[in-house]
This record gives C-alpha cells, structure tokens and sequence, in this order.
C-alpha cells in the first residue's frame, strides 16, 4: 500500500547556505543506500522536504532497513499517495488507510492537514474537521484528542495526495559528506569500528588505513578487516582502505627496542604512516578506537607519547567509554559478530609480558634512536608497497 516515503531530518543547524548542502547530501546518500535494494526509486527534494518515491514493486522491509543507515534521517514516514479524486474519495482513501494501519481502531486521533496546493477546494483547517468527522462515523470507538493523540494522521494536498501517521526512527546524525573527510585505524577489534562508525555519523567522510604483519597475521585476519570495513561503508559509504605491510617495521622494532616499550614504539610508528597517508589523500584528522585505561597502551600517559608523533587532530570517540557500552554499539551496527573472530593481530604478537603503562616521552625518544639507521626506508618501502582496496558495503 505504500509507495512513497517522507525523509525527516534534523533542522537544527542546518540553516541558510548549510541546508542545501545538507540535504544534498542527504539525498545523494540515501540514493547510494537504496542501490542495495530491489526495485527503482525517485528521491526528490521539493519545498524543503525530501520524498523517496518508488517506481517498482519494491520490498518495504528491505527498503526500511536501508534507509535506517542513512545518517542524517531522523524519522522515516511511510506515505500512501492518492489520485486527487474529490473529497469524498479522499474520505473513503483515509478510512482505509485507518482500517488497514490500525485494525483494532480504538485510538485517538488528530489529522494535521497542510496544503501545498493552495487550488484545492478546502483550507487545513475544513480538511482536519471534515476528515475527523468520516474518521468518526467510520470508527465509532476512536476519539479525538488534540493534544496528545496516538495517531497523528497527516494529509498533505500536492499533486496527489499524501497520507501518513508512523514515524520509523532514522540513525539521527549528518549526512555523510557534509563535514570532511578522516582516516581510521582500523584494525580487526571491537572498538575501532564502532570509532569509525560514530565519526561517519556526524557527517565525515571515512577512509582507513590497516597495519597487516604477515606471516604473523594471516590473510584471514586481513580478510575480517575487509569484512569490517564493508560493514561500516554501510552507513559511510564506500571506503578507501589503505594496507601497509608492517612486518619489517615490527621485527627491526623488536630487534632494536626494549620489548617492554615495544607497543607504545609501535603505535608510534602507526599514528606517523597514517598521517603521512591522511595527509597524502585529503585526511583532516586520524579516528582510533582508544578509550582510556582499557589496555596498558591507553592509558594517559601512553596516549599522550603516541598522541606527540602527530600534527594532525586525532579523534578518539570511544575516549570515555566502557568496554560494555563500545560492544552494545558494535552489537547494534553488526560488526560485533565479525569483531570477535578469533584471528591474531599484529599488536598481539609481540607484545611483552609487562609492557610500560607509564611511558616517558624522552627516554622512548632515546630509545627511537635505536632505529635510526634504517627506519626511515622502512617506512617509505612500507609506504610505496601499500595496497588499496575499494570496499563498498
Ligand atoms: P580495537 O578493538 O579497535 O582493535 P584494541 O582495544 O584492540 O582496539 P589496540 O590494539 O591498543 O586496542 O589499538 C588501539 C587502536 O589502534 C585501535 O582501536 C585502532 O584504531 C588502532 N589499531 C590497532 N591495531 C591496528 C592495526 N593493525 N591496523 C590499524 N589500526 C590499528
Ligand atoms: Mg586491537
């Protein structure tokens, strides 16, 4: 019975020239979602509100649950549109629409009327008292309450006709593209999705850089990362992610460094290359899935020694957060499943029994200096041998 749907979106902040980008972005975004799904679609922007129409037979479900990963929506009206066929059509429209909506109808109700067509024969206010007036001898046992009704039945007068009550909550937010783009350290945990996944929600643009250690880490577990990035370009849109080879950089580490600040050196190393790629490809800012005092290499001190290797503003979203709240997010977004595959990770690996939860800048600087001798082609070959792989969810 449905063939159209009404896009909602927060209007807060979203005033003068900001709208039009907004909601231009909302509509390429929610035109990328509806690919995934059967059918064909029209997404069209009129008189400050956005109107998916399908032009097929089209699986509402499905449908739905695209459009439920677009952020930027906040509410998704499903619309019946009728032919302009006379007011007692449109009557006879309506009391439908209620029987089949609502089959117990014994709710309250309040018709909110609004005529974007100024030609038609009655004003907003005749339409709610006339319609309320068929809704009642249609369904004796519904009542009217202006105030707080169950049903809010809303009837928009265009070139059809528009009727609609039920507001499915959207995932809130920006729309992707609205606020730059960041690079995410995306490794194949729990946190760091979820990171990528709460920054592309206000609106930022997500490509991601992996750290693979083969033999160490198998393809496998680069193949769960894939898997992870392609589950977060189902509300970010498609996501460059950038492989580098890390090995080298990892054993020449080990060799050279104190095994008990191997993970902090290593981060280190991490934060610099994805800088130099952020930067490299339009990048305002790294996203990691550090939340303090979960791991010896997030406590504040360590965070503050990796944190000094970068100029660029690193967005950690997770800072304050519980394991327990990181995973409900992961459950909701569907990347816990994958998240809790067991392969290895290239920071697992090496790491020593008692790692520094303390670490000093300068005397981890010394330590650097182990490094000195080949560090920085390792790093440029890690660089000139990345891998690029598209990933579209
Ligand atoms: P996650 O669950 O995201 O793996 P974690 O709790 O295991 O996080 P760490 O392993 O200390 O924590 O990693 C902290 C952050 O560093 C991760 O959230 C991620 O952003 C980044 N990171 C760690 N390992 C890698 C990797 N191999 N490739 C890319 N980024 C990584
Ligand atoms: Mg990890």
């Amino acid at each position: 019975m449905f063939t159209s749907f009404l896009i909602k979106y927060a209007e807060i902040g979203v005033k003068g020239k900001n709208r039009y980008l907004f909601e231009d972005a909302l509509v390429r975004q929610i035109r990328y979602a509806l690919k995934k799904c059967d059918g064909t679609f029209a997404v069209s922007k009129t008189q400050g509100r956005i109107y998916v129409d399908a032009l097929s037979e089209f699986d509402f479900d499905e449908t739905v649950e695209q459009l439920r990963k677009v952020f930027g929506i906040s509410g998704i009206c499903p619309v019946v549109a009728v032919e302009d066929q006379g007011f007692t059509q449109l009557g006879k429209d309506v009391v439908s629409y209620i029987a089949a909506t609502y089959p117990d109808h014994k709710q309250t109700f309040k018709i909110a009327a609004r005529r974007a067509r100024k030609n038609y024969p009655l004003d907003s206010m005749e339409i709610n008292a006339e319609l309320g007036g068929v809704i009642l001898d249609a369904f004796p046992e519904m009542r009217v309450d202006v105030h707080s009704p169950d049903i809010l039945l809303h009837i928009e007068i265009r070139e059809k006709i528009f009727i609609y009550s039920v507001i499915i909550p959207g995932p809130g937010g920006m729309p992707v593209g609205t606020n730059g783009k960041g690079m995410l350290l995306l490794s194949g945990g729990i946190d760091s999705p979820v990171a990528g996944y709460m920054i592309a929600k206000r609106g930022v643009k997500i490509d991601a850089v992996y750290f693979h250690a083969p033999p160490y880490t198998s393809e496998r577990a680069k193949q769960k990362v894939v898997d992870l990035a392609k589950l977060v370009s189902c509300y970010a849109g498609p996501v460059y992610l950038h492989v580098i080879h890390f090995t080298d950089i990892q054993m020449y580490i080990y060799e050279k460094c104190p095994h008990d600040e191997l993970t902090i050196i290593m981060r280190r190393y991490m934060m610099k290359i994805a800088e130099k790629i952020a930067v490299d490809t339009g990048c305002l800012g790294l996203i990691t899935g550090e939340s303090i005092g979960q791991v010896a290499s997030q406590t504040m001190h360590s965070l503050a020694v990796t944190n000094e290797v970068c100029e660029l503003p690193v967005y950690r979203p997770l800072i304050g957060m519980d394991k327990q709240e990181i995973v409900e997010i992961s459950e909701k977004i569907g990347t816990y499943e994958t998240s809790i595959l067991p392969y290895e990770d290239c920071c697992t690996i090496f790491v020593a029994k008692h790692p520094v939860t303390k670490p000093n800048l300068g005397i981890i600087k010394k330590h650097e200096k182990n490094l000195a001798q080949e560090i920085d082609t390792l790093v440029q070959t890690a660089l000139e041998t990345k891998e690029l792989i598209v990933v579209e969810g």
